[in-house]
């Protein structure tokens, strides 16, 4: 704030206001503190304080206007309707046309106390809060934009359809009218747009005109709207044309600087924002004309710009730095010409692309914004004191215990309903929603468990999900589901090879009203979670004489029926996994349980396991891009910051050549998944099990070359304690072993494939 230069007479505003305004201290006279608010570029904007009240009040500036601007009688009726629809902005007061209190019309509203950020990169706070501030001033956005005229009161409040028109010649009318020089670059620009309207120039909605994040007040901790300022150029019209105001900075080059701006904005993502923005108002992503808005946008820009300088060189101008602001009219006007306008919007139609090409529902789309901020917000800030844990507890008897924050973690997902998204007939997802949200929990090694999304569990509520009884579903689905409960899936045993289900030598036997069971398993995931309280176990029924593939059953088997003892727990590559429960040899010896355990029925193994692995398959190469993204991520950090023989690591080719290799290696892994969990939904996981096949060989293949590469240029230190890489390389490797080892896919790829040749031969004879 600063002392004014707009001086007004205090005391006349002071008596006026005692008399006017309900509440206002009267007494003692004399006592009211005025300050002018640095921002307000155009209406001055006051600081108004008296005993222990605090208010605000907005003006017209003096002397000559440009015509139809400063309309300050509008602002007070925007904001008395919004106010009133309990949209978030401060309490209009009082409104006074009378010229002669203190020399032009002004308003008076509640002063709100909050956080107002005049940097757009907010550097004051980190990237998830920024995020979420973000995020948060779009959804009210995209409130605003949802409201209808009459129920506010507002009929009348703009001038109808044909806004974009209106928009173009008024603005170019206040360019000419304040313009000091000429700069054909604004001619231009301005000729585009009257030859660029969009099609259909009806839409109306109430919008802002003037949406930016400085002209927000947010809760002092909370990423919380508190009150939208200054509407000054607020109207009905074209809903868009805010959302471009508002997001154009994305595409500014670093060269404008002086409105207040600093840094171009990396997190949330355009992207981000505009998909969060089409969700609230349920709207689709694709903007039609974005373009347009986004050029309007810089024109105004550029036409607002040159007013503030106008009104300096008459020496009327609200704010100190208002000389700086000649210096971006031209490049504003030139980033068109520049032709960034149009990368621009090949990053604007990529949203709609992108969309297009592997459509996410609207849900998944807002699931995916939620488990985005989420893992900003909570896991990433979690990530250093969980890891703690498990290093400390390794060599204690805590060793396989939770730690606290994880399951604090999940309660908080849960409470916020991101839980269980891995199963369609729970979530509403498709796989195709879900592939995109498993990449993004992948980025964190225990994250899936703090969204319920974890294997083995996720495997084993699928497959009590498909095929259990009620009962079973009651007992263990229901608690699995909840996340009271964890599981282990037993199939492969130590003295058999295990890619050959058919070798298999547990037993499943009936007697009586009992299975018994009897045999020794291993790498059971999960076994060692204290909370592991059920397995399912496949086995198979001696002397049968039914077809090799119908001698095999699965059974639920609770941890704590007799005879059954976790031997030892294996380690992976003298890991021993405790963030998944370890992998534990399990023996079975005589183990008794009722025969309502049985799945689906005796000699139904193979269609269970069949049925299982489809979606869990694809889930573990979901999550495993996360970790590809995450892996390269590291690789680029440490390349930019090391140097060697006089370079930076990224500057010798060889090193440049394996961060494109990785981003090729990732894009066409995801393509596969995307297009796997695609055909899956479309298709159910029988048909589609040549593609999974390929997935789960294709992509940890592709995530191992990533991290691999990331150790690499981490040196010695990629694969010690101090980085995640060692531990990622180890978990993504086992990938190629468990749930068959990529040999077997080969060949199932290979006999799927000449059989869909042998169907294309037969079709052309
Ligand atoms: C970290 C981890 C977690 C696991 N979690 C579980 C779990 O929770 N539950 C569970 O039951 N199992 C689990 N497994 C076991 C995993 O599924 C098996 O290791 C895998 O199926 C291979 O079986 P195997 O170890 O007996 O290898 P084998 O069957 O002995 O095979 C050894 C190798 O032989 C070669 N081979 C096999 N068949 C062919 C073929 N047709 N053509 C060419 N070469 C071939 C392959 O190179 C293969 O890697 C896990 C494994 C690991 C490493």
């Amino acid at each position: 704030m600063k002392s004014s230069p707009h001086r007004f007479d205090q005391d006349s505003l002071e008596r006026y206001l005692g008399s006017r305004l309900p509440g206002f201290p009267r007494q003692p006279a004399g006592t009211l503190a005025v300050r002018q608010y640095s921002s307000g570029q155009s209406n001055p904007t006051f600081y108004l304080q008296k005993g222990g009240q605090a208010f605000v009040l907005r003006k017209k500036p003096h002397g000559p206007l440009l015509p139809r601007a400063h309309k300050v009688d509008r602002e007070y009726r925007v904001q008395k309707a919004l106010f009133s629809a309990g949209f978030p902005v401060p309490e209009p007061l009082l409104y006074c046309s009378d010229v002669s209190i203190i020399g032009t019309e002004f308003y008076v509203m509640q002063h709100v106390q909050g956080r107002i950020f005049r940097d757009i990169s907010l550097p004051e706070v980190g990237p998830a809060e920024r995020s979420a501030l973000y995020l948060a001033m779009i959804e009210t956005l995209a409130l605003l934009h949802s409201f209808d005229l009459q129920s506010l009161g507002l009929q009348g409040y703009g001038r109808g359809p044909g806004y974009c028109k209106r928009q173009v010649s008024t603005w170019k009318k206040q360019y000419d009218a304040a313009a000091h020089t000429d700069i054909p670059a604004m001619n231009k620009l301005a000729e585009w747009l009257a030859n660029n309207l969009p099609p259909d120039d009806s839409e109306e909605s109430l919008i802002h005109g003037d949406f930016r994040i400085d002209n927000i007040i947010f809760h002092p901790t909370q990423a919380r709207v508190l009150a939208v300022l200054d509407w000054e150029l607020s109207t009905t019209g074209h809903p868009l044309a805010d959302l471009a105001y508002t997001t154009q900075f994305y595409f500014w080059p670093a060269s404008i600087k002086g409105l207040g701006q600093g840094s171009i904005l990396e997190t949330p993502s355009f992207e981000e924002l505009v998909s969060t923005y089409c969700r609230c108002r349920r709207i689709s992503t694709t903007l039609s004309n974005f373009n347009f808005f986004l050029a309007l946008s810089y024109f105004k820009m550029a036409g607002i710009a040159q007013g503030v300088y106008a009104r300096y060189l008459i020496g009327n101008a609200s704010a100190e730095n208002s000389h700086e602001f000649a210096k971006v009219v031209k490049p504003l006007a030139k980033l068109f010409q520049h032709l960034h306008l149009f990368k621009c919007l090949s990053k604007a139609a990529f949203v709609m692309r992108e969309n297009l090409l592997f459509h996410q529902s609207r849900k998944g789309q807002e699931i995916l914004l939620k488990v985005k901020q989420f893992m900003k917000q909570h896991i990433y800030p979690a990530e250093k004191e969980i890891i703690k844990y498990y290093t400390e507890c390794r060599n204690s008897e805590d060793r396989w215990k939770k730690p606290p924050l994880l399951e604090r973690l999940k309660e908080l997902a849960k409470a916020e309903g991101l839980w269980n998204l891995f199963l369609p007939d729970v979530s509403g997802l498709s796989q195709l929603d879900y592939a995109q949200i498993a990449e993004e929990t992948g980025r964190c090694v225990f994250a899936p468990e703090v969204f319920n999304c974890h294997a083995p569990d996720t495997g084993n509520m699928e497959v009590l999900h498909m095929y259990g009884t009620e009962e079973q579903k009651k007992e263990w689905l229901e608690p699995l589901l909840e996340g009271k409960i964890s599981s282990c899936f037993c199939m492969t045993e130590p003295d058999v090879a295990s890619s050959d289900a058919t070798n298999m030598q547990c037993t499943i036997e009936r007697e009586g009203n009992s299975y018994v069971i009897n045999g020794k398993k291993w790498w059971s995931s999960g076994a060692g979670n204290p909370n592991c309280k059920v397995a399912i176990v496949m086995g198979k029924t001696k002397n049968s004489s039914a077809s090799r593939y119908k001698q095999h059953s699965m059974i639920i088997v609770p941890m704590d029926t007799p005879g059954l003892k976790l031997i030892r727990p294996l380690s992976v590559f003298g890991y021993m996994d405790e963030i998944h429960g370890g992998h534990f040899e399990i023996h079975f010896n005589d183990v008794r349980v009722p025969v309502s355990n049985i799945i689906l029925g005796e000699g139904r193994g193979f269609e269970i396991a069949q049925g299982r692995l489809g979606p869990g398959r694809i889930h573990h190469c979901m999550r495993s891009l996360g970790a590809a993204e995450a892996a390269l991520e590291i690789l680029c950090q440490r390349a930019a910051q090391r140097q060697t023989f006089g370079k930076k690591l990224y500057q010798h080719e060889v090193v440049a050549h394996w961060i494109a290799e990785c981003r090729l290696s990732i894009e066409q892994a995801r393509l596969l998944t995307l297009q796997t969990a695609r055909k899956i939904d479309m298709l159910g996981n029988r048909r589609a099990r040549k593609e999974v096949a390929m997935t789960k060989v294709v992509v940890p293949r592709a995530v191992l070359k990533v991290i691999d590469c990331a150790v690499q240029v981490c040196g010695g230190a990629g694969v010690s304690q101090d980085f995640p890489l060692a531990f990622m390389f180890a978990y993504i490797r086992t990938l190629r072993l468990a749930d068959g080892p990529d040999e077997v896919h080969l060949s199932t790829i290979a006999r799927w494939e000449l059989l869909d040749q042998s169907k294309k031969l037969t079709a052309k004879i």
